[in-house]
């Protein structure tokens, strides 16, 4: 994911919003316009269509069948694999493991990694813009290890801190955990920068890339990353189903996450001996229409191109951000050059409650988020308790920006 892509050639948005048939509807008596991209995206007749064709033609149980069905559902299965493994620009794809989320990711790590490699005394860093799902697992981990977590700060137009890495870069520290895309800021962190330092300090670096696979091209070996997460949901595949990647030599040397079938080799009264990589973390019957959505949907994005969508993105919220600077009440929260975000804009106006400004745009078809954003460190950070949230994605428009900036205006007539 690079930060800038002014460069790349524009979208053909029309074409594309042909694909989302669920953008085609009115919302309290106005045409939708879907702004709620950062929660989860919208999901294309060509994602649709796989996971149809998947129940409609294929539908077995993977692996463990001898029959047709089941292999053609096995091979649905693991070419899924093998297709999210060329979009990441992985070359092995026992490397990735199927997950229901991002989510589900970092707690495998959390918990597998974390279990079996943290002590007391041993030091996390994260930083007070992560998601709580990039905090959560870690405290939980700390809690049963005795390791401890310390925190990058934000500045105030919510980039990391990086300054300070070299004094919370310790010979304690064993894994950082940075988000490649803050959900509730819209910032790109410099992910390669920081690897190479964390990588010097002898610690292991985790992104979570629920936001940054969807929003930008992710190439895996040069982003520096140890471990990486993300979701299908966020990049136009279904909920449900994500992925972790990490090395093979990682990813062999940890214990199981969860025991069950799928996940072992042989079964006796006392133990077990497990399967393979990916399969050992992968116990009981996946989400094979899942990952098969999923596969689909990196197709429709490579198709499109995601530095194209980045650069579209990145378009918007400048328009977005000099119509924004019309209404004197409204302040915007991250980076104020738009080649330091994608598509996440937040922000608060006067006295008006984000959720009541969530409300009255909803009014008029314009959906956008209300509240912390699971991100309660960034709200503590800039002293506010919820912000509402426009987060754009390949197939918003500048009409639409249009659109929530006249919803802004009638929030403002009713707010004084
Ligand atoms: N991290 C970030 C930055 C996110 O935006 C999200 C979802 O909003 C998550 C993690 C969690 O993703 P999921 O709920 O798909 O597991």
């Amino acid at each position: 994911m690079t930060k800038s892509v002014a460069a790349a050639p524009t979208l053909d948005v029309e074409t594309i919003r042909k694909d989302f048939p669920v953008l085609h509807q009115r919302v309290n008596g106005h045409p939708l316009v879907y702004l709620d991209n950062a929660a989860t995206s919208q999901k294309p007749v060509q994602v649709l269509e796989a996971i149809s064709a998947y129940y409609r033609g294929d539908n077995a149980n993977v692996h463990r069948g001898i029959h047709e069905l089941s292999r053609r559902a096995t091979e649905g299965y693991e070419g899924a694999r093998k297709r999210m493994a060329r979009f990441l620009g992985v070359q092995d794809p026992a490397e990735i493991v199927w997950t229901r989320g991002t989510t589900e990711g970092i707690n495998l790590v959390a918990s597998s990694w974390g279990g079996a490699n943290l002590k007391e005394g041993d030091e996390i860093l994260l930083s007070v813009m992560e998601h709580h799902s990039n905090l959560v697992p870690w405290q939980i981990v700390a809690e049963r290890t005795g390791a401890r977590i310390r925190y990058l700060e934000i500045d105030e137009e919510g980039r990391l801190e990086l300054d300070a890495l070299d004094t919370l870069l310790t010979d304690r520290t064993r894994m950082v955990s940075l988000t490649q895309m803050s959900n509730a800021l819209g910032t790109i962190n410099p992910i390669g920068r920081i690897a190479e330092r964390v990588h010097a300090a002898g610690a292991l670096l985790m992104v979570d890339g629920a936001q940054g696979a969807a929003h930008g091209e992710v190439d895996l070996p040069a982003l520096g990353a140890d471990f990486y997460a993300c979701s299908g949901h966020k990049m136009c595949g279904p909920t449900g189903i994500g992925l972790l990647w990490a090395r093979r030599e990682l990813l062999e040397a940890m214990p199981p996450y969860q025991g069950g079938g799928e996940m072992i080799r042989f079964v006796e009264r006392d133990h077990s001996t497990f399967a393979d990589i990916p399969h050992k973390f992968e116990a009981g019957t996946p989400n094979i229409a899942g990952a098969i959505g999923m596969a689909a949907a990196a197709d429709y994005l490579e198709g499109v191109g995601p530095d194209r969508i980045l650069a579209h993105e990145q378009a918007l919220v400048r328009y977005a951000m000099e119509r924004l600077a019309e209404i004197p009440e409204v302040r915007v929260y991250g980076p104020k050059d738009p080649s330091e975000r994608a598509g996440v804009l937040s922000f608060t106006m006067g006295d008006a409650h984000p959720h009541d400004i969530s409300t009255i745009l909803d009014t008029e078809g314009v959906a956008v988020r209300a509240g912390h954003h699971c991100a309660q460190l960034v709200m503590k950070r800039y002293e506010v308790a919820a912000t509402a949230r426009a987060s754009f994605y390949l197939y918003n428009t500048r009409d639409e920006v249009d659109r929530l900036i006249d919803g802004l205006a009638t929030v403002q007539s009713i707010f004084g």
